[in-house]
């Protein structure tokens, strides 16, 4: 991981009541008076005055009027201006790249993608490196904003964070991540896929003024995964937590990308009803909808095997278990019968509302990787 230099945070007491002031203001959800910093954060007037006066000359604050009062003086407020800074999330999967910019307050400023069919990295590098730069000129993007680039790749990244031990499904293995943060001409950050995506969940429930402690699913071609507890990402021994895609929910079973049998990937993965089948997930869906006897019989199988897995992980961890991924927007007309088989498997609770859908299904992973630089950001403040 390159950690951007430009980050560090300044020593001592002032700065840190700085940071404070513009945390404050950045999580409030309305515009914020110097009277509210003062009382909230119990600090003087004169200097509250003071540190906005400085996050205003760095830009980092707009002036709003016309906010509600009680009565007198129309209070004057402030709030992060938001365009100071642009973010990049970008997409790596093995059909497309995906690319997301965001201001400071997590806005989407511009979406695009381009298709992607290289089978080395060298070439991947440059297809990845010439569509960012198409992407920023494209949506005319001020680069000298851009506080980073965060990459999701969908494989497992080793304890060190050098290289991508393997991606089945980009058919990539031993991949150095050097390489690929050498090509980017800014800060780059390259994380697993659901790694991201469970912390893109995380910054949406702090948001909300939620602690965080979930087990996140990601449903995609493959299935991934990641821990959050205690409103921090458990990463484990190896930095390999969360590979719940290869918990064995059927031994013996079907045959997995990782080579074993029986994974909950290969029972609850895309590519079961798209690649071994012939089709695309949206005719499955379309079928399933139609009430084809095949797809429902097949569709009351993954979610049979999918119940296993999320029991377990509702056995091992004891939180809410979220569903991500492209598959998760198809899920919700079958929320109910998932539950249902979910909580058959549960001694400890009638229900099993504790198994929710996750937000931006499909773009958690790039909101996740584009927001780890607006983290870091507002901590540097
Ligand atoms: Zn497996």
């Amino acid at each position: 991981m390159t950690t951007p230099n430009t980050f560090e945070p300044a020593p001592g007491r002032r700065a840190q009541t700085k940071n404070r002031v513009f945390q404050y203001i950045y999580y409030a959800k309305e515009p914020v008076t110097q009277q509210q910093l003062a009382y909230e954060l119990g600090l003087s007037l004169p200097t509250v005055h003071q540190n906005i006066a400085e996050l205003e000359e760095e830009g980092l604050l707009l002036k709003v009027t016309g906010i509600k009062s009680t009565g007198g003086r129309p209070p004057v407020g402030y709030t992060v201006s938001s365009g100071q800074f642009l973010t990049i999330g970008v997409k790596l999967s093995a059909s497309q790249i995906r690319f997301l910019a965001l201001d400071l307050m997590r806005n989407e400023v511009a979406d695009q993608r381009i298709a992607q069919h290289e089978q080395d990295g060298e070439s991947l590098i440059r297809t990845l490196t010439g569509g960012l730069a198409a992407f920023i000129k494209d949506n005319r993007l001020d680069s000298r904003k851009i506080l980073g680039v965060g990459i999701t790749i969908p494989g497992a990244i080793d304890k060190n964070r050098e290289k991508v031990l393997v991606s089945p499904s980009m058919h990539i293995r031993d991949f150095r991540l050097q390489s690929l943060q050498d090509a980017v001409p800014y800060p780059c950050y390259v994380e697993n896929d659901a790694a991201s995506a469970g912390y893109a969940e995380l910054l949406f429930e702090t948001a909300d003024g939620r602690k965080g402690d979930f087990a996140y699913l990601l449903l995609e071609y493959g299935v991934g995964g990641a821990l959050i507890l205690d409103g921090r990402q458990y990463k484990g021994t190896n930095g390999r937590s969360g590979e719940f895609g290869h918990m064995c929910v059927h031994p013996g079973g079907l045959l997995c990308n990782c080579g074993r049998r029986g994974c909950l990937e290969a029972y609850c993965g895309a590519l079961r009803y798209t690649r071994d089948i012939g089709r695309t997930s949206d005719e499955f869906f379309e079928s399933l909808r139609r009430g084809n006897a095949d797809s429902v019989s097949l569709w009351n199988d993954i979610l049979q095997h999918l119940a296993v897995g999320i029991a377990n992980l509702r056995m091992a961890f004891d939180c809410d278990i979220v569903l991500g991924g492209a598959t998760s927007l198809q899920l919700e007309p079958y929320l109910t019968e998932l539950r249902r088989l979910v909580a058959e498997r549960d001694p400890f609770s009638d229900g099993a509302d504790y198994v929710r859908l996750g937000r931006e299904p499909e773009k958690a992973g790039m909101i996740g990787a584009a927001g780890y630089f607006i983290t870091e950001f507002i901590k540097s403040v």
